[in-house]
């Protein structure tokens, strides 16, 4: 199957006792045995849920994986993945992460024994140079959020699995519509599914793709144990906006591509970061290693936080909201919004200044949402 079905049929058959072609919402805790010896496939909806399963099975699917998982939130999906080391374990982590991401393990998972390290992933020697006897994962984000770094995933698969460490990659940022880490060698891959894979900004999810078999078992361990499973109404609004991510995801890039370049010409915007450009860094990285880019980037404007705090006031069209791949345009300040969790002196390290704005440009006319830039940047003078 190619994508575009696989979005649409991947997991999902026809229900066997109805013949219902929409995957059923199966709002239940327990299933009936057969009889006392005679277990059925399910037993209890934290273990596994028909409709969880589907899902599961789409998502390991669209990813190139064995087996997928699915978890409440996308942070849930992490957490349960970090149980997977152990004290005295060391991992290094791209110096550019979701700030979430960021939060669990500098104030959470370090306090359990566990190392971190921030590393830039751009520079091999670096990586090299931070990896110790007991690294056991590289924590990989590409493009990196805010900043749309990219980093280069095959040379960072060859360069783990050289040394036998293992590699998680959040893809949430271009879906799998756009990018497969683990046709690069990595060993799993990690989505917010409340992000584009949903795409309806109705619910907050994630997921989790493992590219073999005996991880697999590890990881399905951890799912039951520590609990942290998505309901089957949430599950069945995720394999719904899944089947229509392929053609979401071909106009999030095309409303994205033109306002990133319709604001790179203004006066009042310093510099535009987006993978799709050819003044990002990575551009050519970004072209080779993916087969797109989503509609979610940053810019830098002129002036400092009173000319950001006018043009966010100011739009009419785009809600200012964090959260990001929705049909509709959103628009945040990193500063204060979703990187508030690091301290100011990482966030100024990294880049993320006061006038650093994000946006997710949704599926409206992209005219109305260039128009409604332009309104409120010409209220935004530095
Ligand atoms: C939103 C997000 C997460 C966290 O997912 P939740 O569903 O909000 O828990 C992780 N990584 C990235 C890149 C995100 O954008």
């Amino acid at each position: 199957m190619r994508f575009k079905t696989q979005c649409i049929h991947a997991g999902q058959e026809p229900d066997p006792l109805h013949g219902a072609v929409m995957t059923p919402v199966y709002q239940t805790s327990t299933f009936a045995f057969k009889s006392a010896d005679e277990p059925r496939e399910f037993d209890y909806s934290r273990s596994g849920n028909p409709t969880r399963k589907a899902l599961e099975e789409c998502l390991a699917a669209l990813e190139h994986g064995v087996r997928g998982f699915a978890f409440a939130s996308g942070m849930a999906a992490e957490s349960t993945l970090m149980m997977l080391y152990s004290s005295g374990d060391h991992v290094i982590m791209s110096d550019q992460v979701y700030g979430g991401t960021y939060r669990l393990m500098m104030n959470v998972i370090r306090s359990k024994g566990i190392d971190v390290d921030l590393v830039d992933l751009n520079d091999l020697d670096a990586i090299r140079g931070a990896i110790r006897p007991n690294t056991k994962l590289i924590w990989i984000e590409t493009p990196t959020n805010p900043l749309m770094k990219v980093v280069d995933l095959a040379a960072l698969a060859a360069l783990a699995r050289e040394r036998g460490i293992q590699t998680i990659c959040d893809n949430t940022f271009l879906s799998p519509y756009f990018q497969n880490p683990l046709d690069f060698g990595m060993d799993i891959v990690v989505h917010s599914t409340t992000k584009y894979l949903n795409g309806h900004s109705d619910v907050v999810g994630g997921a989790a793709v493992v590219s073999d078999p005996e991880l697999g078992e590890r990881v399905y361990y951890l799912q039951n144990a520590v609990g942290a499973v998505p309901g089957p109404w949430d599950c069945f609004l995720v394999l719904r906006g899944i089947k229509t991510l392929a053609l979401r995801m071909e106009e999030h890039q095309k409303n994205g591509l033109a306002v990133a370049r319709w604001l790179e010409d203004h006066p009042q915007v310093e510099r535009v970061l987006h993978p799709g450009l050819e003044s990002h860094p990575q551009h050519a990285l970004a072209q080779r290693q993916s087969r797109g880019n989503s509609s979610t980037f940053s810019f830098y404007l002129h002036g400092g936080v009173k000319a950001a705090h006018a043009l966010l006031n100011g739009l009419r069209l785009f809600s200012q909201a964090v959260s990001l791949g929705g049909v509709e345009s959103l628009i945040e300040y990193p500063w204060t919004m979703t990187h508030a969790a690091l301290p100011e002196g990482a966030r100024r390290e990294m880049g993320i200044a006061e006038n650093l704005v994000r946006i997710s440009v949704g599926l409206e006319d992209v005219a109305d949402l260039v128009e409604d830039l332009e309104q409120a940047l010409a209220g935004c003078t530095a």
